[in-house]
């Protein structure tokens, strides 16, 4: 298997991070008065409008934004600074508040990638907020890119947890899906769990395998990555094949049911019960798969 067919919804972006200007304070206080703000609320809700099938990224002006809110230095597009404030939602006219979980895929190249690195963030921000070394609180450094400690200078920068998700598959018509308790009647993905401190990507997809459906994985292969704001995570895509395809034994309680699944199977429940949600690099993983049979 090779890439994906279609750019994932949270990998799109049209910006530039333009990233040199975060440590330049002076330009980041000459930008701010003709900023363009993404503004995000502590439940990672943005505004939108609707446009045409789509959904547009409302853009407030900085003179619309509290002046005491922290601004994060998101990048330029077509020369205007963009910049992204955590904040309450604020009164503005004929927009709806909405998350990248629902909004992810309507939204347009700059928008999708506006909002996702705009939540990844706030919401690091939101909850890093003391010196890991001595307590005392933090302060935003370099243009929201980082936080300093004021005790003793140290630096300290954006988290992001590494996560693999994985296609099986048995080399033919079947692949493994599974369902955790929590999810809605019927649902079923693909699985999925973090790296270990210590561990490659690749060794993270047969550990996991071996933890949560008791199978064996050969032939390992990394397909794409989607950032995952939920709040921190960097989802890895791979494929891997059942080696040999086997029967399951659910070992490590994470999920409640999981089973072999032909690509009959999965077309026939699409759009039913069946599926993760199309904003998922789980739900391209899976189409992919069954698009190739
Ligand atoms: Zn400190």
């Amino acid at each position: 298997m090779t890439a994906v067919s279609v750019l994932l919804p949270l990998s799109r972006s049209a910006h530039d991070p333009a990233s040199l200007h975060r440590s330049d304070q002076a330009f980041l206080d000459a930008a701010w008065p003709r900023a363009r703000v993404v503004v995000v609320d502590a439940d990672g809700r943005f505004a939108v409008t609707a446009e045409g099938d789509g959904l547009r990224l409302r853009l407030l002006a900085a003179g619309d934004v509290a002046a005491e809110a922290s601004r994060f230095f998101l990048g330029e597009h077509d020369g205007v600074p963009h910049f992204a404030v955590l904040a309450p939602a604020p009164a503005v006219d004929a927009v709806r508040w909405t998350g990248l979980r629902e909004a992810g895929t309507a939204l347009d190249d700059l928008g999708a990638g506006l909002a996702t690195t705009a939540v990844a963030l706030a919401n690091w921000h939101s909850t890093h907020t003391h010196c890991p070394r001595c307590g005392t609180p933090t302060e935003p450094v370099q243009g929201g890119w980082a936080r300093r400690c004021p005790a003793d200078g140290s630096d300290h920068f954006p988290r992001t947890d590494p996560a693999v998700i994985m296609l099986i598959h048995d080399g033919a018509d079947r692949c493994v899906l599974g369902r955790q308790p929590s999810w809605p009647e019927g649902r079923y993905s693909v699985l999925a769990g973090f790296v270990d401190a210590g561990e490659s990507a690749e060794a993270a997809v047969a550990r996991e395998v071996g933890e949560e459906v008791g199978l064996q994985v050969a032939d390992v292969r990394y397909v794409a990555s989607q950032p995952w704001p939920f709040p921190s995570s960097l989802m890895l895509g791979f494929t891997a094949l059942a080696d040999p395809p086997a029967a399951l034994r659910l070992r490590d309680g994470e999920l409640s049911d999981a089973g072999w699944f032909s690509r009959e199977q999965i077309r026939q429940r699409d759009g039913v019960v069946l599926l993760p949600s199309s904003v998922s690099i789980a739900y391209r993983l899976l189409m992919d798969w069954v698009d190739r049979g």
